[in-house]
């Protein structure tokens, strides 16, 4: 037998203790979620901001202590149930259970997956294959997307995106040298280039993309990132014959062209009509144009069959972007990206082997072009896979890709299929209470429905339901500040949880719907939904509800 330090002696027994101590908190958490009043009350917050350490003990609290006072002191002052099933705020999805368990698991081996040394782990290889599941999910072929990498959420993917693109661009414009490399270069100036020389053409998009192109060096300022208009009678579709005008003026000027393209739009979880991202990746292969596509939630839209439309040409784009951590239900944080040039990455993020330092080295050479013999194309070998730190921002990073797998495997497609559906069926339910309720207009567009009135029909696109108080209401359009105080009524019940946001330059009210736990099979009883009727009924009515269990 191995010797054991005394150090690691006493480390096991405070562990051991302590351990009982947080798998009954996590499990009565677990067990009574859906009875948990969502927000700490005042008192807890001010309670647990009062106990906040001044300064650092110079003896340690020890293991015991230290999580006791978390438990006791520190953890009633936050959010109680964002994760539960009706925290309807922003878009934040919950954690499956096996994804919240494997979550532990991976702090057990706090593996820092950054290197390839596939002779001694197979974390690099169990993080591919993880990424190759994703695209199953979504039947997307795996060889689309050669390029691939979790991030730390949606934003980190929109700047890989970003960066993608603008070294894409400036290595094919016709004002540079052939493969200009900004990474290696930096900002490049040569006579004939457009000032600025590279723009972004999007609608609606989300606001992590000023963000990204903050951070990359394109700029985020309107002349930057211009909207290009809606379709008359679709809000949430580009006017195709003005973004082709758009792209052959820059294609003729030779400026990049990045199209950034949303599918699942954040205040009203819509899609445009028809053909859109298929038309728009048409439209960008013959312009020369990057096509970007933001899916971090809506991506995952499809799974329900009669949404299947809207993300079938996710497959066209040349950079992808989606969250683990919001509809597919697995912990902060995780964030998904594709690209379909495999080397887009590395020509940024790998440093020409002469600067590379020698200690991140993973010691052998790719086989081949990446792609196995195997049995499914784009499936890839652990040989080849390149280190994650030389596809993405991070050196250091978590064992991301082991909550991922969990969930995945544990509900398979169907299971998530599941989710997806209850959850828009949800959003459904409410919206049709909304719209046949005096107290309330539902806002949500439909394409079969005139734009700046459109109070009906309760069709709801996907998982968002978007409204505010009706004039009848204790709060109406007409005072400014009604979208708010409906907002903070509503979540003082503490059983339900919204977010204010503006649509159409109105302050209006959001509820989404991501949760693993919410809605019932069609037709069947729904526990939440019935909540969620009666406060906004007795909210609507201008009464006060308190939470009750
Ligand atoms: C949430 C969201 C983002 C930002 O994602 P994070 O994971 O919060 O960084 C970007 N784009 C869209 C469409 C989103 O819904």
């Amino acid at each position: 037998m191995l010797p054991i330090s005394d150090h690691s002696k006493q480390a096991n027994a405070a562990f051991t203790s302590t351990l009982d101590t947080v798998i009954k908190h996590v499990t009565d958490r677990h067990a009574n979620l859906h009875a948990t009043a969502i927000l700490p009350t005042g008192e807890a917050i001010a309670q647990t901001n009062a106990s906040l350490p001044v300064s650092l003990p110079a003896r340690g609290l020890g293991t015991d202590g230290a999580i006791s006072y978390l438990i006791d002191s520190i953890l009633p002052g936050i959010l109680q149930a964002q994760n539960g099933p009706r925290y309807f705020g922003f878009v934040v999805g919950g954690v499956t259970p096996a994804a919240q368990l494997a979550d532990m698991l991976a702090t057990s081996y706090d593996e820092n997956v950054q290197v390839n040394l596939h002779q001694q782990t197979a974390s690099t290889a169990i993080e591919q294959r993880t990424l190759e599941l994703v695209l199953d999910l979504l039947d997307i072929d795996r060889s689309k997307f050669m390029g691939r990498t979790l991030t730390t959420g949606a934003t980190a993917c929109n700047v890989l995106g970003l960066a993608c693109a603008r070294d894409y661009l400036y290595a094919h414009s016709p004002h540079l040298p052939s493969s200009y490399s900004y990474a290696q270069d930096g900002p490049p100036s040569a006579p004939g280039l457009p000032s600025p020389p590279i723009i972004i053409l999007s609608l609606h998009p989300h606001f992590s993309i000023q963000k990204a192109s903050a951070l990359v060096g394109l700029g985020s300022s309107s002349r930057i990132i211009q909207t290009v208009p809606p379709q008359a009678h679709d809000e949430l579709a580009f006017d195709l014959d003005i973004l082709e005008g758009r792209l052959r003026e820059e294609q003729a000027v030779g400026r990049g062209v990045i199209v950034v393209y949303g599918v699942g739009e954040v205040n009203t979880g819509s899609f445009g009509n028809g053909q859109g991202l298929a038309d728009v990746a048409a439209l960008c292969r013959t312009h020369g144009a990057w096509l970007h596509v933001d899916a971090a939630f809506g991506g995952f839209a499809g799974l329900m069959p009669e949404l299947r439309d809207h993300t079938k040409h996710m497959d066209q784009a040349d950079s992808l972007t989606l969250d683990g951590h919001k509809w597919l239900n697995v912990p902060y944080d995780c964030g998904i990206f594709y690209t379909k040039h495999a080397s887009a990455l590395t020509n940024i993020f790998q440093p020409p082997s002469a600067s590379a330092p020698a200690y991140l080295a993973s010691g052998s050479a790719p086989s081949s072009a990446g792609v196995t013999d195997s049995a499914i194309a784009g499936t890839v070998n652990a040989a080849d896979v390149p280190s994650p730190l030389f596809v993405g921002l991070e050196n250091s990073r978590r064992f991301r890709a082991l909550p991922l797998l969990a969930s995945l495997l544990s509900l398979g497609k169907e299971g998530y299929q599941d989710i997806i559906t209850r959850n828009v069926l949800f959003a459904r339910k409410v919206a049709a209470f909304l719209s046949t309720s005096p107290s309330y207009d539902l806002l949500n567009p439909t394409t079969s429905h005139p734009l700046p009135t459109a109070q009906t029909p309760a069709i709801i696109p996907s998982n968002i339901v978007l409204f505010r108080g009706s004039s009848d209401s204790p709060f109406p359009p007409s005072d400014p500040a009604s979208a708010a105080s409906l907002t903070s009524r509503i979540n003082g019940s503490s059983r339900m949880y919204v977010s204010a946001t503006r649509w159409r330059g109105e302050a209006c009210v959001r509820l989404a719907v991501s949760n693993y736990l919410t809605g019932s099979a069609e037709g069947g009883p729904d526990v939440d939904f019935d909540i969620v009727r009666e406060v906004l009924e007795r909210v609507g009515r201008g009464e006060e509800v308190k939470f009750e269990r």
